[in-house]
C-alpha cells in the first residue's frame, strides 16, 4: 500500500488541534502506522505516539514530528482551509489553524517511514519516529521524556528534525551551532510596605522600586553584553496597585530571555538576579525579591560534525546550492530536550515551502516581509509541491546518512 500524502495532508490541514489535545492526529498516525505493519506506543506526554522500525545491528536515529496547530483564524482561502475551533487552556473558544506547518512535518515523518519500511534491505540499525504534542507550549517533548520515551524506546545514537519554513519549496536551511535561540519566562515579585499614597516616607514603594529595575533590566544588553553576541531581556508585562492613592505592598514583572546558548543563559540570569536584588537592596526593601523561572526552552544547537555531514548528503542527493544558511533565529524549539537528556547529537534543519516564483519575485522587489507569510500567520499557505516531496526525501536522506 502506499500512502497518499496530498491527501494526508490536506486532511490534516483541515482538521489541527490545540497543544495537548491532538487525538485525532494522534489516532491517523497510528492508524497509518499499523497499516505500514508497525507498532506504537500512544498516549506518551498525553497525546504523543512513537513507533520502532528494528532492522539489525546498527545506530539508533530518532526523527521527530510535532502535532499541535494554533489558534489562529485561517485566513488562506484554501479549499482545504481549516474552519476548525477548539477550547484553550483557559476555557476560551478558540479558532485553530496549522499555522506552523506542523501538519506537513505529520506527513513528511510519515512518508519517510513508509520508504524506510519498504527499503529495510537497504540499510541497518534501528529507527524510532516520535510524534510529538504540544510544542507550541514548549512542554511536548519534556511530557514524553516524562513519560519514559527515552527509556521504553531504543536510545538514540542521533536525533533528527526538521520545520516547514518561509524558504522557497525545494530549498533546505541549516547551520552548524545554534540554530534557534533558548529562551526563559520568568516572573519577579518585588515585596515592599504598602500604605498611605499620602504618606510615602511611610511605606516601601514597589512602583518606584518596579520602575527602577526595569529600566537597570535594560543595561543587560545594552551595556553588559558584547555588541556581537544575541540576547533579548523584555520585560513584557508588569502590574502593581489598584488605586491612586495607595502605595500597595508588591509589584510583579514577567520578563522574556532569549540567548544563544547556556553559557550567556547563565550569565544573563545571573545580571538579571543581581540587578533584582540590588534594586529592592536600594529601595530599602525588607524582603528579598522572588525570582520564579516559569518555563524554559534550552537553545537548539546542531551539533557541527553531524550538520557537516549532513549538509554534503543532501547536497549529493539533491544537488548543490539547495542548502542555504537561514541564520540564527530568535524562536525556540523543545526538540533538543530528547537528544540533551540522552547526550547525543541533534540535527534540526529547516525546509521551504513558498512558490519558487513568487519567492523570487518579493524577493527582488525587497517585499519579503510584506508578501511571504510566516509561520503563525493567518495566510501561512505551503505549496503542496515539491514541500510534502522534499520533506519526506530530507527525512530519509538524513536517517540513512546516520544508519547502517
Ligand atoms: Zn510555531
Ligand atoms: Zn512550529
Amino acid at each position: 500500500m502506499t500512502i497518499d500524502l496530498e491527501a494526508l495532508y490536506t486532511d490534516l490541514h483541515r482538521h489541527p488541534e490545540l497543544s495537548f489535545q491532538e487525538t485525532r492526529t494522534a489516532g491517523i498516525v497510528t492508524q497509518k502506522l499499523a497499516e505500514l505493519g508497525l507498532e506504537f506506543e500512544e498516549g506518551l506526554g498525553k497525546t504523543g505516539v512513537a513507533t520502532v522500525i528494528a532492522n539489525g545491528d546498527g545506530p539508533v536515529v530518532w526523527l521527530r514530528a510535532d502535532m499541535d496547530g494554533l489558534p489562529v483564524e485561517e485566513r488562506t482561502g484554501l479549499a482545504y482551509a481549516s474552519k476548525a475551533r477548539g477550547v484553550d487552556p483557559s476555557g476560551q473558544d478558540v479558532p485553530v489553524m496549522h499555522a506552523c506547518g506542523h501538519d506537513m512535518h505529520v506527513t513528511a515523518l510519515l512518508g519517510a517511514l513508509e520508504r524506510l519500511v519498504g527499503s529495510r534491505d537497504e540499510w541497518s540499525g534501528t529507527v524510532v519516529a516520535v510524534f510529538q504534542p504540544a510544542e507550541e507550549y514548549g512542554a511536548g517533548a519534556h511530557a514524553m521524556i516524562a513519560d519514559g520515551v527515552l527509556e521504553r524506546f531504543p536510545k538514540p545514537d542521533i536525533v533528527l528534525g526538521q520545520h516547514l519554513t518561509p524558504l522557497p519549496a525545494g530549498t533546505i536551511g541549516v547551520r552548524s551551532g545554534t540554530q534557534m535561540a533558548a529562551s526563559d519566562g520568568i516572573t519577579v515579585t518585588l515585596f515592599g510596605r504598602g500604605g498611605h499614597g499620602s504618606r510615602p516616607h511611610s511605606t516601601i514603594d514597589p512602583v518606584v522600586m518596579a520602575a527602577a529595575t526595569v529600566m537597570r533590566l535594560q543595561t543587560i544588553v545594552s551595556r553588559e553584553t558584547d555588541p556581537r553576541d544575541v540576547a533579548v531581556v523584555t520585560v513584557g508585562s508588569i502590574h502593581a496597585g489598584l488605586k491612586n492613592n495607595i502605595i500597595p505592598a508588591e509589584a510583579k514583572l514577567e520578563l522574556s530571555l532569549r540567548y544563544p546558548d547556556d553559557a550567556a543563559r547563565a550569565r544573563v540570569l545571573e545580571k538579571v538576579e543581581r540587578i533584582v536584588r540590588a534594586e529592592a537592596a536600594a529601595s530599602g526593601a525588607e524582603q528579598h525579591p522572588e525570582i520564579v523561572v516559569d518555563h524554559s526552552l534550552p537553545p537548539t544547537i546542531n551539533d557541527v560534525e553531524a550538520t557537516a555531514r549532513l549538509s554534503q548528503a543532501f547536497d549529493a542527493a539533491f544537488g548543490d546550492g539547495t542548502v542555504v544558511d537561514p541564520g540564527m533565529f530568535t524562536g525556540s524549539e523543545d526538540v533538543s530536550w530528547f537528544a540533551r537528556e540522552a547526550g547525543v547529537p541533534l540535527v534540526y534543519w529547516f525546509w521551504g515551502g513558498v512558490d519558487p516564483e513568487a519567492f523570487a519575485a518579493a524577493l527582488a522587489g525587497g517585499t519579503l516581509e510584506r508578501d511571504i507569510p510566516t509561520n503563525h500567520s493567518p495566510f501561512f499557505a505551503p505549496v503542496l509541491h515539491p514541500t510534502i516531496e522534499r520533506g519526506v526525501d530530507a527525512l530519509v536522506v538524513a536517517a540513512r546518512e546516520f544508519l547502517g
